[in-house]
């Protein structure tokens, strides 16, 4: 038995089923860069960079470094009660990274779920209003809040509801899919007829507290908009005093080559919520605002004990100057043309790739059994998945058939073109009926 295949057995007798979807029996050891080293020692290239909590690589010295000075002066002292001038810097520095041109306050909290909750508290609190609004095939987190306004998986809503009260889901203006899985696009206005049948019926506009949005849908198959929704939303949000909050946690901070994936827009949310990438994969999350919202509620109404922790904000900080100094937003933006020069000819290249969509190195393969359809073909992303694992490439599916592309930013060309290739045979082998060895039973979403 592989020193692999002993630890996955031991951590099967312990570790809750709820807690991690089967993909491979990968065991890691370390990471550098965009490199993955698992306990036997063999390599692999990150394509998922640990769900995008890790845009700047894998154990980036100045990173480490940051981290390891941090927890020799002291690990931890709570925010609720004293100062320190990690979470100090760390606060300015995002008031001034997210978007927006106005007065800002920043909350921290341990998990993108957490810091979702946090919208919903702010809202409800600012407005006087009960109701949010967010998508169909949202992912927003695991907490009661986030789940609440999450809408991807029954396996996240039964057995343990009733979720919270005063949630609504709309439509996401899929650029590619229409509404119910029809092969055309809808256009911006029936995208909006959803929402205002419901203003219109049965959920009144001016008790509406929020909209929540994902600028690009992540673990919902990584969807983009169709042009124009969110400037025509948000005009709407602002002829009823209706708050917008952009869930920024998988796409922002570099993911697409801009801070926030927002600066791909043209509409200005009033919270915005960072998670994931920003302490370099430490639990840290954060809701940035308007000042007046945020400053609507009073302690304990919004804290964590161990919230803005000092090590984490020196890591939180380290990554940012990290991205800065190396200019990752303009790598993300470049290998990202670097790769869909190639990807995007796959669409007539390849039978079942029916869409290659994304920005920056944030990116979705859709796998399809029928172009004109774009019936989802599932098992065959998840064989994909598979040949690519068995040859050194970690890459996995969401919303069943969508390849996510999102490597760490630091990923070198050669690895890209690793990837590529591999990618590319594996298209290539599916299409000669040769992917059929892999045992795909219980993997994936
Ligand atoms: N929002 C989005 C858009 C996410 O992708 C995720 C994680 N997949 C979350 C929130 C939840 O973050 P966490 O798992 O850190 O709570």
């Amino acid at each position: 038995m592989t020193k692999s295949e002993q630890l996955i057995n031991e951590d099967g007798k312990y570790f809750a089923a709820s807690g991690r979807i089967k993909y491979y029996p990968l065991a890691i050891d370390h990471g550098y860069g965009a490199t993955l080293v698992d306990v036997d020692g063999r390599e692999y290239i990150d394509l998922l960079s640990s769900a995008s909590s890790q845009n700047v690589g894998h154990a980036p010295k100045r990173v480490t470094e940051a981290i390891k000075a941090q927890v020799d002066k002291f690990i931890h002292y709570t925010p609720a009660y004293m100062y320190h001038e990690p979470a100090v810097k760390l606060s300015k520095k995002l008031c001034d990274i997210a978007p927006g041109d106005f007065e800002k306050r920043v909350t921290f909290g341990l998990s993108g779920s957490d810091a979702n909750d946090g919208v919903i508290k702010f809202a409800r609190a600012y407005t006087g209003r009960p109701y949010i609004i967010s998508f169909t095939n949202a992912y927003h987190g695991s907490t009661f809040g986030s789940l609440s306004m999450s809408a991807i998986s029954l396996n996240m809503r039964k057995h343990y509801g009733p979720l919270l009260s005063g949630f609504y889901h709309i439509p996401f203006p899929d650029k590619y899919r229409g509404m119910y899985e029809q092969p055309t696009p809808n256009i911006v206005e029936e995208y909006l007829a959803p929402l205002k049948e419901m203003f219109a019926k049965y959920v009144p506009a001016e008790e509406v507290a929020c909209i929540v949005v994902e600028t690009i849908q992540g673990d919902g198959g990584l969807l983009e908009p169709v042009k124009g929704y969110f400037e025509a939303l948000e005009a709407l949000c602002h002829e009823h005093g209706i708050l917008i909050a952009v869930d920024d946690i998988q796409q922002g901070l570099g993911r697409t080559g801009t801070w926030s994936s927002i600066d791909h827009f043209n509409f200005t949310p009033d919270l915005i919520t960072f998670g994931k990438s920003l302490a370099g994969g430490l639990p840290m999350s954060a809701i940035v605002g308007r000042k007046e919202i945020i400053e609507s509620l009073e302690a304990p109404a919004h804290l964590f004990t161990t919230g803005a922790n000092p090590v984490g904000c020196e890591a939180a900080l380290a990554t940012i100057k990290m991205i800065e100094e190396e200019d990752l937003l303009t790598a993300s933006s470049e290998k990202g043309n670097y790769v869909r020069q190639r990807m995007d000819q796959w669409i007539n290249k390849y039978d079942y790739v029916g869409d290659v969509r994304g920005i920056g190195l944030s990116i979705g393969i859709d796998i399809v059994s029928d172009k004109e359809t774009k019936t989802r073909a599932s098992q065959e992303a998840l064989k994909i998945c598979n040949y690519c694992f068995e040859h050194g490439l970690v890459i996995i599916a969401v919303a069943g058939n969508v390849l996510r592309f999102q490597p760490p930013l630091v990923i070198t060309y050669e690895q890209l073109d690793y990837a590529l290739d591999t990618l590319e045979d594996a298209l290539q082998a599916l299409q000669e009926g040769r992917l059929d060895q892999y045992d795909i039973n219980g993997q994936g979403w």
